[in-house]
């Protein structure tokens, strides 16, 4: 079917763009046709009218030209791409362009003060280069690494609204699948030609300058290809932001402490497991005053870091703001009337800025030498601050703040081309323009008593209409005396309408310098506007600034008013906190606090207890109190002293994968063979359960030998909650491992009912509480009581063997081999004279087993039907000849 007409335009002009709709400017309406009049009839609930076009009629759907920015961002939320023709006026009437295609990653309407970032990944000579562009605030980041996991973390921590995948990337394995599953960010399919690092390379001097490439060191083709292809796009799509992309940043993920998505979740860092922000720790620790300040607690939350002094340095602002409560509160106080201005600064660059944003603008700048007196004028003075508030180019701002000052009226209009904009004194044409439009408001505004004193007529108005412009109305009674000059325009019931030639010539002088007016300001004001947009690297900088003093002061102030302190960070160093909290659990609870001690000689702590008894909330206390203290931040606890580590792997049971159609066990091993790669010896491993998802045996000898080879090979601290009591034993084996355990009232066998006590206290559990628990729950007594004979059958037969740490002596290549006898309970070294008496031999463990309860049977005290039974089960515990 072909259409002509404006249909027919709209198709042409549809075909051409591969966005999933158009909206075509149609006069004072943006229009969709077609099909997509039909969908974003359903979508946005607009009506859906008929548009007749050469014969034939299409389904048509429109909104008013100044209505359109909220229906785009509802479509782009719901991550569709939106073309926008605009219309423009030509010698012969007028045409149409795409002027622009908003896309989730290009949304630059944003009301959402998270950041949004679009990304774009590439993989070159096997290296993955990731970039992350936001247009809202012109930041723009680039990294490169040769695993996806990282890359996969990465995008975890920036939760991209819009992914670009360079053309290999999922040559390499099941990458995109995984952004799909962990993200909700759209993932669009971009000219792979953008993507070659040679073309790349060129859009990045294009915007950057020739040298820019080297200054940021970014000499790696993958690193260049991601940021080149995600500025192309950026470029591409029209949103007019380049400008406000003042600079490329190449960071170094080690620079941050490593934290997988898993981890990111688990650990339910800016959103809880069930996706809500309250209840997160970005939800529970943020006091933040500014969107900006929130999106840069959110960084540091995210990102923490790995160097010291940075660490340190952040410390030393969060301290002083903590300490003094006054400054504080007048820091915050100052805070809050700055709006977001790395957001405004791309929107002058954008061209979208009105009036009003060029006033938000002005405000936030005169933000920055209030808070600067702030600090100076307290006990911040010798504080980090003094350097944080001096970091933006203080003078270039004042002098952007004054003419904003000298130019803004106090209460300009919203639409920056009705006039009113501007001071008087501000420019020297519009000045003599508003003189001359006074005057002749003047001469209007004493026209009507004029007249009435020269024609003596009482009922005499001026006044002004849309159809009659202005004139002079006359009450009936008396017409009879207008003077001759008057020229009746209209006549109403009760009066008349006149013009005088006089009084059009003034009309016509009057339109012609609101006109002039209305232009002239609209001059100045993107004038002005450039200007701003051309100082986008100032305002950012003031930004930054405004934006990182907020976040200081909100850990400052959750500090104070929680009690926090501020953690010594050592590096490296062991783990060490006395009185800890969970910073999340201890606002809604009455916390027990409990002390964390993982230094060398015990850096592996199994932690057993009941269910529900506290074992994960201590775990991921102690992984957040780390967390908090790497991003700069006091900590819930009476003192702390942190070793720096370089990453937090953690696993804990998985609720919602089984939603994701892959069976639970195989993602708790998933995610166990990610940690046990990943992790070095510098890590915090963090293991709520291993094992669970399968057979006891299977999960307990998973459970085992991974704590044998964290200990072993892996060497990095490690928390362990296991409800397989049996690995307990290990402690006496391996020489880091120390069994901690939840304190439990009525433990001493008279156990009816229970009482967590919730403190740690040093060495195992004394027994498995499973049973005890599914008692406790009602579960029928014939039941629990098997359970009970079961568990100490099964204890009985099993013994496993352990394989110690590498002797540091250097001893017999290094390995000891010990038996865990579960019916005796303990380790037993395997003996070297057994061996050698029993010709190189040895006895296997399970004929050991028997041979020594044989030895421990009293005849005398043994009925004869039981001498029988067990006489029985020995020989069937022995192994058939051969099999050993
Ligand atoms: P487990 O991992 O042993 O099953 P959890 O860590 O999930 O137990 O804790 C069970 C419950 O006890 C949670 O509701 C938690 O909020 C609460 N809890 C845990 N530790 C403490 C504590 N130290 N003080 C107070 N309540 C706690």
């Amino acid at each position: 079917m072909t259409a002509d007409g404006i249909v027919g335009e709209f198709l042409a002009l549809k075909s051409e763009t591969d966005a999933d709709l158009l909206a075509m400017q149609c006069g004072d309406f943006y229009e969709f046709f077609a099909e997509d009049a039909e969908f974003v009839g359903d979508e946005l609930d607009l009506k859906v009218s008929e548009k007749s076009s050469h014969g034939s009629t299409y389904p048509m759907a429109g909104v008013p030209v100044d209505d359109l920015t909220p229906y785009l961002k509802a479509l782009v939320e719901r991550g569709y791409r939106v073309a926008v023709a605009d219309q423009y006026e030509t010698e012969d009437g007028h045409a149409r362009e795409i002027t622009r295609v908003v896309t989730p990653g290009t949304l630059l309407e944003t009301t959402d003060p998270a950041a949004q970032f679009l990304a774009s990944i590439v993989v070159v000579d096997g290296r993955y280069g990731l970039a992350l562009a936001d247009v809202t605030t012109g930041e723009f980041l680039v990294t490169t690494t040769d695993a996806a996991a990282d890359v996969l973390a990465e995008l975890h921590r920036f939760d991209p609204v819009e992914v670009l995948p360079g053309p290999t990337v999922d040559a390499t394995g099941d990458l995109l699948t995984r952004v799909r599953d962990r993200t909700d960010a759209s993932i669009t399919d971009y000219d792979e030609a953008a993507f070659a690092p040679g073309r790349a390379e060129r859009t990045l001097r294009e915007q950057f300058g020739d040298t820019a490439l080297e200054s940021v060191g970014l000499d790696d083709r993958a690193g260049v290809a991601a940021a080149g292809a995600a500025l192309a796009y950026v470029k591409e799509t029209g949103v007019g932001v380049l400008d406000a992309m003042t600079r490329l940043q190449a960071y170094d993920p080690g620079d941050h402490l490593d934290l997988d998505a898993t981890t990111q979740r688990n650990l339910e860092l800016t959103e809880t497991m069930h996706g809500d922000r309250e209840g997160s720790l970005l939800g529970t620790v943020d006091h933040t005053v500014t969107s900006a300040g929130r999106r840069r607690l959110r960084e540091w939350l995210t990102r923490p870091r790995r160097d010291r002094t940075v660490i340190d340095r952040r410390l030393d602002s969060v301290d002083a703001l903590a300490s003094a409560a006054l400054a504080r509160d007048r820091v915050r106080e100052v805070l809050d009337d700055a709006y977001d201005l790395e957001r405004l600064a791309a929107r002058a660059s954008s061209g979208s800025a009105d009036a009003t944003d060029l006033l938000s603008v002005r405000d936030t700048l005169a933000v920055l030498p209030a808070l600067a007196d702030a600090v100076a004028d307290s006990r911040l003075a010798d504080s980090p601050l003094s350097d944080i508030v001096d970091r933006p180019d203080r003078e270039t701002a004042a002098a952007l703040l004054a003419e904003l000052d000298s130019a803004l009226s106090e209460d300009p209009p919203k639409t920056v081309t009705e006039g009113g904009l501007f001071r008087r004194g501000y420019d020297a044409d519009l000045d003599d323009l508003l003189d001359r439009y006074e005057d002749a408001r003047e001469w209007l505004d004493g026209l009507a008593e004029r007249e009435k004193a020269r024609t003596g007529i009482t009922h005499l108005q001026v006044d002004r209409n849309k159809t009659d412009g202005y004139y002079i109305q006359v009450g009936k009674s008396e017409t009879d005396d207008v003077p001759e000059e008057y020229r009746e325009i209209k006549t109403l019931k009760n009066s008349r309408r006149y013009t005088t030639d006089e009084l059009e010539e003034r009309e016509r002088e009057i339109l012609r310098l609101e006109e002039a007016r209305g232009d002239l300001e609209y001059d100045l004001f993107r004038d002005l506007r450039d200007r701003v947009a051309a100082h986008a690297e100032c305002l950012q900088a003031v930004g930054r600034t405004l934006a990182t003093v907020d976040a200081l002061a909100s850990l400052a102030t959750h500090a104070a008013s929680h009690d926090w302190c501020r953690p010594e960070v050592v590096d490296p160093g062991p783990l060490v906190v006395e009185a800890g909290r969970h910073p999340v659990v201890e606002t809604t609870t009455d916390f027990v606090p409990n002390d964390v001690d993982l230094r060398d000689d015990r850096g592996f702590l199994l932690v057993t207890g009941p269910n529900m008894s506290g074992k994960s909330t201590y775990m991921r206390q102690a992984a957040l109190i780390v967390l908090l203290a790497q991003a700069g931040s006091f900590v819930p606890a009476r003192a702390a002293t942190v070793g720096v580590v370089d990453g937090i792997y953690t696993r804990v049971g998985a609720l919602d994968e089984l939603a994701g159609g892959r069976s639970t066990f195989m993602v708790e091993m998933q995610e166990l063979s990610n940690i046990l790669h990943s992790a070095t010896e510098e890590s915090l491993v963090v293991l709520d359960e291993v094992g669970r998802g399968t057979a006891t045996y299977d999960g307990i000898s998973i459970a085992w030998a991974t704590t044998e080879y964290i200990h072993n090979e892996i060497g990095c601290k490690c928390l362990f909650a296991t409800h397989y009591h049996e690995l307990t034993a290990l402690a006496d084996h391996l020489p880091r491992v120390a069994n901690v355990h939840v304190a439990v009232a009525g433990d001493d066998g008279g156990d009816e009912d229970i009482t967590f006590l919730r403190t740690i206290e040093e060495g195992p559990t004394d027994r498995s509480y499973g049973v005890h628990v599914a008692d406790l729950a009602g579960v029928p007594k014939p039941v629990v009581d098997r359970s009970r004979d079961v568990l100490d059958r099964l204890r009985e037969e099993r013994a496993i063997e352990a394989r110690g740490a590498e002797t540091s002596d250097g001893g017999e290549n290094g390995t000891t081999q010990a038996v865990f006898d579960l019916s005796a309970g303990g380790f037993r070294e395997e003996a070297d004279e057994a061996t050698a008496e029993s010709d190189g031999g040895g006895l296997d463990p399970a004929t050991e087993a028997v041979l020594s309860e044989l030895e421990d049977t009293s005849l005398a005290e043994t009925s004869p039907v039981d001498l029988m039974a067990r006489v029985r089960e020995w020989q069937e515990r022995l192994p058939e000849k051969g099999e050993k």
